[in-house]
């Protein structure tokens, strides 16, 4: 019962989130400023559930499907907080009464796959009207993709995107109270409201935003013209929400950005990467810092020494070389040669040796010579990743590199991704058996999948460990003999 209704316009955001949501004034006018203004329609969402779930006789429930990153699974964690605090249930597949779609369109074939599943969501909204469909993330960001939409898949009822998807109880409320498909998409934004519900996937880990955005325009890369440019957080905001999360329970933090090298330089007062790392060490109850995706051109000598002398920064680093060639890196406009890659990475390996370095990279960009390819060989030999995430060239309309000739015959492609696959599986194979039979501390994740006696964990250096345990164990860090390493995870024992 509420003696008193909020009025959310008078109310300071440091409160917003201990608040009875149903003591809100919604006759009042909603809020101009974040996150109250999303507060107070998280508010009139949930008297719109509550009345809909009547009428249906069932509690409305919700799927969020991610498609691509860490920061979209991070995003969907807080479409999932919104939803639950609004009084949805959490349904566990497309036949709930609302699916989001949280999009990627880093390579072609995500935008095949949302078409498809789309497809299948307009038949099963036949059979059902009152189910919702929206759509966000970097494919909405698209406007061929917004225009096939609205001409094919006229039966999604909210298409939002990257900039505002803080705004998503406001344009969900928008979307159930009219008729016809909600389309509300930004070109960019210097807005970040980071402080809305978000409902974890891990209780005891989870992924914090410390930048938004790319200003690197690699040529075959959409991510800039989808996310905007860089725009960092204040590092207090950052520091504040993992005390908030470790509070809660949380041990580990994976802090994402596109380019997190370049973090800070848009704020008033600039702070290095390095300089925000070394702020976050000090936070107590914190075990374990994780982050990526780092940029070679902006890793710096100061970065190595903070990882160096840290207890909590993991050992492993991503540290994406894409192309062995400097013709083909300057090509790509990743601005730096092979050589400087290489003395980036053994600088690397020379200071920090227990460090896992892993990388991504891509197979037959536009012009690539069998004498290019044989220079990323000869980088995947010299640097030893411990694992990488091999892509074969996807042509992404709007980039430079699509416009680029000599695009490359597929079973050239082909051949060259089988030949590099071959190469970094057997190195990594070698790599990951460095720490047998050590004793290292793992944070342990969950019950083992396929062996419900035995529990999986993660080490430092991001390699998988399964071991004889009981749930009990899940959140915790122990130490575990790393019995036999079985190519790129550990079978151990748990250490008292
Ligand atoms: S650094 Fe390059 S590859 Fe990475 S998100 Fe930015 S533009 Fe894309």
């Amino acid at each position: 019962m509420c003696n008193n209704k909020i009025d959310l316009r008078v109310l300071p955001k440091e409160e917003i989130s201990n608040i009875d949501l149903n003591c809100v004034d919604l006759d009042a006018p909603a809020p101009e400023y974040e996150p109250q203004r999303q507060y107070y329609f998280i508010s009139k969402l949930r008297s719109i559930v509550k009345s809909e779930s009547e009428k249906a006789g069932h509690p409305l429930t919700f799927f969020v499907q991610t498609f691509g990153c860490q920061m979209n699974a991070r995003d969907s964690e807080k479409l999932r907080g919104v939803l639950e605090l609004a009084g949805y249930a959490s349904g566990d597949s497309e036949d709930a009464d609302l699916v989001v779609y949280n999009t990627c369109t880093v390579r072609e074939n995500a935008n095949l796959k949302v078409y498809g599943r789309l497809g299948y969501l307009g038949s099963m909204k036949k059979k059902n009207p009152n189910k919702k469909i929206a759509l966000c993330g970097c494919m909405m960001q698209e406007p061929d993709v917004v225009e096939k939409i609205k001409k094919s898949y006229h039966f999604v009822d909210l298409i939002f995107g990257t900039h505002n998807i803080f705004k998503f109880a406001e344009l969900l409320v928008t979307a159930l109270e009219s008729e016809r498909m909600v389309i509300d998409l930004w070109k960019d934004t210097d807005q970040i409201v980071e402080e809305l519900p978000a409902e974890r996937t891990y209780s005891f880990k989870s992924g914090v935003n410390i930048m938004f955005g790319c200003n690197n325009f690699c040529s075959y890369c959409i991510v800039p013209y989808v996310r905007g440019r860089e725009r960092s957080r204040r590092p207090e905001d950052i520091i504040s929400e993992i005390k908030s999360l470790v509070q809660d329970g949380v041990k580990e933090v994976m802090l994402l950005g596109q380019n997190v090298n370049s973090y800070g330089k848009n704020l008033d007062t600039p702070v290095t990467f390095a300089q925000l790392l070394r702020q976050i060490e000090q936070i107590e109850g914190l075990e374990r810092i994780r982050f990526m995706t780092s940029h070679p051109k902006d890793l710096s000598d100061e970065l190595i020494e903070v990882m160096k002398h840290s207890d909590k920064i993991c050992r492993h680093l991503h540290l994406p070389l894409q192309s062995g060639s400097s013709r083909i890196l300057k090509q790509m406009n990743r601005k730096y040669t092979k050589e400087q890659y290489l003395e980036l990475a053994a600088k690397l390996r020379r200071e920090i040796p227990d460090l896992s370095l892993t990388t991504d990279i891509i197979v037959g960009f536009p012009g690539e010579t069998e004498e290019d390819f044989q220079e990323t060989l000869d980088v995947v030999r010299r640097v030893r990743y411990d694992s990488a995430f091999t892509f074969i060239y996807s042509r992404r309309t709007g980039t430079p590199a699509a416009a680029m000739k000599d695009q490359i015959p597929e079973e050239i492609v082909k051949d060259r991704f089988q030949r590099l696959l071959t190469l970094v599986q057997d190195i990594s194979q070698e790599m990951s058996a460095r720490v047998q039979g050590q004793t290292l501390p793992v944070l342990v994740e969950s019950l083992n999948e396929h062996d419900p006696a035995l529990v999986t964990g993660r080490l430092s250096n991001n390699l998988l460990v399964h071991f004889p345990g009981t749930e009990d164990l899940i959140g915790q860090t122990v130490y575990v003999y790393l019995k036999e390493c079985k190519g790129f995870y550990y079978i151990g024992e748990l250490r008292k």
